[in-house]
């Protein structure tokens, strides 16, 4: 055999297969389209020299939190995570804001009546995150570690964001910034289980903080790379796989690719119900993103917006879910909800001295070719007065857009795959191993599998763990 191990693909799922691989001892190669690895963790010069832009991803509580990155020497080969003084900040029409700090307290402090009833949810969980992610970002068919604080999270996780967020708090505040954190689902807030996303996102704040990637998110693409060459592990670049036929040999092939691409890579060897059950598996709503190089910070009414490096642009939980409710029908909001970034106010290594860029997407119907780039701007102009006479330069992509500068983007939907229960549990189908394709020697990572969508590499990290008991055993077989 060439390898023990080929990945197709480097994206952040795609590398952390291979590391964890290449730690076990065995050799691994990656296979990379782009002629720059990293997936959905890339930075670029999108709008204008000495602007750089994260593609993708952007910021990262997945990332510094995850159980697998957490054992990683990254910062020996160049991660350095920045913390902006609040993980982001939520403002209203009236120019106040909420906004989640590490602090639980001080979160309460921008919450009004509902100070209490947010300590009272988010405190158990945070007190306890460091037992209770790991359980969050495992396969969801396992044996809980520790299943009253499990069934604890998994009873509010099931339901609707708009559901809970109504009978968890009074008032609009608290409402509006749970809706928000709950908008990252990317799918209508009054379905199952959006408010997991609200949760989780919300006590990954608490308990590691929503970070940037210092010089961009490459940085952490460029930093598992680095140390998986120091692992002896290679990376080919500038090599799209088109068929299974021109895989160097291995005991094992992980695909950091969604079910539509194994599909077509792997049609003819695939078992005919597990094709059918690739074939019906659903992507979710798309997105379209404009970055701009800016001349100053956005002139937010609200101050409290200058501290945080994500700000979500939307208003009140009633529009938001309203919006994110008409993507679900598949039309487009005149006010979309904005997930916006702004990174060169805490990474100077962003822009040009006195200079800025902003980071910004929307959901869209899947595959939609709408740009949405005015109405994304009207909604920050809303909560900024001014934010277009700063703009020097701007870019964007449309949903379609980003399936052709990704294919695992199928019709722009970010998470690899709608996220819903069925599909948080049959995650790409329903098997107890859900990375292992059925077919000797084939595994996939990516975000189609368990925990989903996100920088955080777990997906890659189980689906490696699968492939290494097949290597060990192939490899002693043929001895
Ligand atoms: C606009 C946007 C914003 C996002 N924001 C965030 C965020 O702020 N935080 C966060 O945690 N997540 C965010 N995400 C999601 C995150 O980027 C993805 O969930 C994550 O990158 C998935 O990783 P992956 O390894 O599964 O797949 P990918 O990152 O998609 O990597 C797949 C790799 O396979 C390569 N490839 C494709 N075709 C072939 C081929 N034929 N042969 C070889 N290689 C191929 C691709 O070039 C790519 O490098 C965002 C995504 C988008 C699109």
């Amino acid at each position: 055999m060439e390898f023990d191990a080929v990945i197709v693909g480097s994206g952040p799922n795609g590398l952390a297969a291979a590391i964890e691989i290449a730690r076990a001892g065995h050799s691994v190669c990656v296979l990379e389209s782009r002629d720059t690895i990293g997936g959905g963790a890339r930075t670029a010069e999108l709008t204008a020299p000495g602007f750089l832009h994260d593609v993708c991803s952007a910021v990262h509580p997945l990332g510094i939190a995850s159980p697998f990155f957490k054992t990683l020497p990254l910062a020996e080969y160049g991660l350095e995570w920045i913390h902006s003084p609040a993980c982001l900040a939520h403002p209203f029409d009236d120019g106040s804001a909420a906004v989640l700090f590490r602090s639980i307290r001080q979160t309460c402090t921008t919450l009004g009546k509902d100070a209490g009833a947010y300590e009272k949810l988010f405190s158990p969980f945070v007190r306890h995150a460091m037992t209770l992610l790991p359980e969050i970002l495992a396969p969801p068919i396992h044996l809980p570690r520790h299943p009253f604080l499990w069934m604890q999270f998994g009873m509010h996780a099931i339901q609707s964001a708009q559901g809970f967020g109504q009978r968890q708090f009074q008032g609009s505040r608290a409402r509006g910034l749970f809706a928000g954190i709950a908008a990252h689902s990317n799918m209508p807030l009054d379905g199952s289980p959006t408010a997991a996303f609200g949760l989780l996102l919300g006590i990954l704040g608490h308990a590691d903080g929503w970070p940037i990637v210092k010089g961009g998110s490459q940085q952490l693409s460029d930093a598992l790379a680095s140390y998986l060459r120091s692992l002896g592990g290679r990376i080919v670049t500038g090599t799209p796989v088109k068929s299974l036929r021109e895989l160097p040999t291995s005991y094992a092939v992980i695909f950091d690719r969604t079910p539509r691409q194994i599909l077509h890579l792997a049609f003819d060897v695939l078992p005919p119900r597990y094709r059918w059950e690739l074939q019906k598996y659903r992507y979710g709503a798309g997105v379209c993103k404009v970055d701009w190089a800016l001349s100053s910070p956005i002139p937010w009414k609200s101050r409290e917006c200058l501290q945080a490096a994500t700000v979500h642009v939307g208003g009140s939980a009633e529009e938001i879910a309203e919006g994110e409710r008409i993507v679900g029908k598949g039309r487009h909001p005149e006010r979309p909800f904005v997930l916006l970034a702004q990174q060169s106010l805490f990474d100077e290594t962003r822009a040009p001295a006195g200079k800025h860029t902003a980071w910004g997407y929307c959901h869209v119907p899947n595959n939609s070719k709408m740009d949405m780039t005015s109405r994304i701007e009207s909604q920050i102009e809303r909560f900024a007065p001014g934010f277009r006479d700063c703009i020097l330069a701007r870019h964007t992509i449309t949903a379609p857009e980003f399936e052709t500068y990704n294919a695992n983007y199928v019709g722009g939907d970010m998470t690899g795959g709608l996220q819903n229960i069925l599909q948080i549990i049959a995650r790409p189908s329903l098997r107890v191993t859900p990375y292992s394709i059925p077919v000797e020697g084939l595994f996939i990572c990516s975000s189609s599998t368990p925990p989903g969508g996100g920088v955080h590499g777990m997906c890659g990290y189980h689906a490696a763990r699968a492939a290494l008991t097949s290597i060990r055993y192939n490899r002693r077989s043929r001895k």
